[in-house]
């Protein structure tokens, strides 16, 4: 039996213009994201990481192509069902946390659910806060926590409805190196212990190192791979492709 597959992209392209303006910022992207799996895609700046993301987040349309969630193919749906798709099935982290500054940390974790007009389970509630380790700051505001602090409400927010996939965008970017590595860490643990799918666009060779997968963007293709990586692997990978060895 083979890993499921929580999304999948079969000869993406994306153009942005027309004419001699356009950019293919995805050139023929064959991908398959495997189900409890944590994968980062790196690559230099402008190499379609973000597109690449927001394509299969289902944030963006597709030029030519198909992109999966599960089962459902999202270049079908219609903009109201892939609302529902987004909000239902997709958790995003952002680089900026995006906390909403008046609410509490509580308030902004079940923010998504209430506004699906749903309510947590209350285990899961508790064990996403007791293992992200926020249980005595739950009434506190943005403003009155830290940036690593910050950023894992954000986490918390993203699995509390159970996506079957989270899109983190350099959720480390904005960390000094303690609080990067606990917020890595707990991405580490949703993966191993609560079976959550992650994709995480970085640029830190030590953030890839956390993951079961990276995959290297250049020019809009999937240049190289790497399974189970260390930062020594990655480092040289990525030298390897700054030099134009691909
Ligand atoms: P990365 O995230 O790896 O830095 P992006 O996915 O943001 O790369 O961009 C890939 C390419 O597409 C770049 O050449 C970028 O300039 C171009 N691009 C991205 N978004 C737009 C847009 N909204 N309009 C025009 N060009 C874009
Ligand atoms: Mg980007």
């Amino acid at each position: 039996m083979g890993t499921q597959v929580a999304a999948s992209t079969h000869g993406l392209h994306k153009t942005y213009g027309r004419g001699e303006a356009s950019v293919a910022a995805l050139d023929g992207i064959d991908l398959d994201i495997g189900a409890g799996q944590f994968t980062a895609i790196m690559g230099p700046s402008g190499s379609g990481k973000s597109t690449l993301m927001h394509c299969l987040a289902g944030l963006d349309e597709v030029s030519a192509g198909r992109v999966h969630v599960g089962d459902t193919d999202i270049t079908r749906l219609k903009e109201k069902a892939l609302t529902k798709l987004r909000r239902d099935r997709i958790g995003f982290v952002f680089q900026a946390f995006n906390l909403i500054p008046t609410l509490t940390a509580k308030e902004n974790i079940l923010l998504p659910l209430a506004i699906a007009g749903q309510e947590p389970e209350p285990e899961w509630f508790d064990l996403v806060i007791s293992t992200i380790g926020l249980t005595d700051r739950l009434k506190h505001r943005p403003s009155e926590l830290s940036g690593g602090q910050q950023q894992r409400v954000a986490c918390a927010r993203a699995l509390m409805s159970k996506p079957s996939i989270i899109f983190a965008d350099e959720p480390t970017g904005n960390l000094d190196s303690t609080s990067g590595a606990e917020v890595l860490g707990f991405l580490r643990r949703s993966v191993d212990e609560f079976d959550q799918t992650i994709v995480m666009v970085t640029h830190d060779a030590v953030a890839a190192a956390h993951t079961d997968r990276v995959l290297f963007l250049a020019d809009g293709k999937i240049v190289d791979e790497l399974w189970g990586p260390d930062r020594e692997t990655v480092l040289e990978r990525m030298l390897a492709l700054s030099n134009g060895v691909h």
